[in-house]
């Protein structure tokens, strides 16, 4: 079967290296027959032709971080929230401060009005 031959203006798929998608291109230089290069349908960019071929991903770049860049994020996050409460448990019993949580917003909620009157 012979492939449909292409023209300069042909739309074709291609991997745009700025969009990082494979996306519509409008061929743009051809050199024998086979396309040289392509410009993008959606940020206009002219690139060479990649044969429609996404390029395999970097596994050494910021994507094998990004797990240990979370933990790090969640391991200073639960480490201050958990420094966080030690001093005020310190201070309190620890039943206490389960009763008197809820009461603290009660207490501002009840101390609201007389401002208001006064
Ligand atoms: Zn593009």
């Amino acid at each position: 079967m012979i492939p449909p031959s292409l023209r300069l203006g042909d739309v074709i798929d291609d991997y745009c290296p700025r969009c990082k998608l494979l996306l519509n291109h409008a061929v743009a230089s051809m050199v024998g027959g086979s396309v040289v290069k392509v410009v993008c349908q959606t940020c206009h960019s002219e690139h060479p032709y990649k044969n429609a071929e996404v390029p395999p991903k970097k596994k050494t770049g910021p994507k094998k971080a990004l797990p240990d860049q979370a933990l790090a994020k969640a391991a200073p996050a639960a480490a201050s929230k958990a420094k966080a409460p030690v001093p005020e448990e310190a201070a309190e019993p620890p039943k206490k401060k389960r009763a008197s949580s809820p009461a603290r917003y009660i207490s501002r909620h009840a101390t609201r009005p007389p401002r208001g009157r006064v």
